[in-house]
């Protein structure tokens, strides 16, 4: 008896042994593993994710609504870093603490700059006589997203990297890359026919740090701001003075408070020099999920949304 139920498992195993060849090619395909890449901070994040697809699980390293470029790497940061087939980071040194993460790390995976070919631009002022030892980059102005055409630029270095790295998924990359530059062509449309509609005379904003001359440049809006291209350091009541005194005399309409920052600052410049506060922009970090801005192109048209209704 026990005989003949081993011969009976040891056929139904056979059977097994005979399917599985048929079964193997649709389950590799629904589980084949996802290539891992770590994006420095949330717009990045969501550009790799809309260029990766389903293909790609990208993790960000600073989150939703969190600064960036004083980041303080947490205890799992390296791990992460380490575990990914692709690391994607800004450039222009906007991440200075990502060198010695990526040290820590021992990571072998590539780095896609996704900055790569902006034409760069300096900060309005910077804030180098705080005695920073500072790099090389460190005097371009690191937010380069804030003007469209960079973004496309972001996107190709992005749907680049993610082709070197997963050849096999190339033809998937270079689609999403091409569907979603569709969708940045016309927001960039969008932007300039909304600004198009606010007298020139009212395109002057404050910002907490000057994280929007790129747009600036693009679109034709004046950005001035306390602090300099990076939120390193405080604005000192030097600079707040001269903010006060330039709003007064440029008859600036509003100020606005950035997501990642204080708004007190922006509060009392509004209540020192009569400038109404605008609502929250996006400059360098997205929202939480369920927010205005969970993604680059919602970031860019709930601040165009914010600097209309503060100055039409
Ligand atoms: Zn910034």
């Amino acid at each position: 008896m026990g005989w003949l139920v081993g011969r009976r498992i040891a056929a139904a195993i056979l059977v097994l042994v005979g399917l599985a060849p048929s079964l193997a090619p649709s389950l590799a395909t629904a589980q084949e593993p996802r290539l891992k890449a770590v994006a420095t901070f949330s717009i990045l994040a969501d550009l790799v994710s809309q260029v990766g697809g389903d293909r790609v699980a990208v993790t960000s390293l600073v989150g939703p609504d969190a600064d960036a470029h004083g980041y303080s790497p947490a205890p799992g940061d390296a791990r992460r870093v380490a575990e990914a087939n692709l690391v994607v980071v800004n450039g222009l040194g906007f991440e200075g603490w990502l060198e010695r993460l990526i040290k820590a790390s021992g990571t072998k995976a590539p780095v896609v700059v996704a900055s790569k070919g902006v034409k760069t631009i300096a900060g309005s002022h910077d804030h180098d006589d705080h005695g920073h030892d500072h790099g090389e980059g460190d005097h371009a102005d690191p937010h380069a997203w804030q003007n469209v055409a960079n973004t496309k630029l972001y996107v190709a270095n992005i749907r680049d990297g993610l082709s070197a790295a997963d050849p096999e998924h190339a033809g998937l990359y270079a689609a999403n890359a091409a569907a979603y530059m569709q969708k940045l062509d016309a927001l960039d449309a969008e932007i300039r026919a909304a600004l198009a509609t606010i007298p020139e005379e009212r395109r002057r904003i404050i910002t907490t740090h000057d994280s929007f001359g790129y747009f600036s440049a693009a679109y034709g809006m004046r950005f001035l701001a306390p602090q300099g291209i990076s939120t390193d350091s405080e604005a000192g009541p030097k600079d707040v003075a001269r903010i006060i005194r330039q709003i007064r005399r440029d008859k600036v309409p509003a100020v606005f408070v950035e997501s990642i920052a204080d708004p007190r600052l922006m509060q009392q410049i509004a209540r020192e020099s009569g400038a109404k506060v605008g609502g929250r922009i996006y400059s360098d970090a997205l929202s939480a999920p369920g927010g205005p801005a969970p993604g680059y192109l919602e970031m860019m048209r709930s601040n165009l949304a914010a600097f209309r209704e503060a100055l039409s």
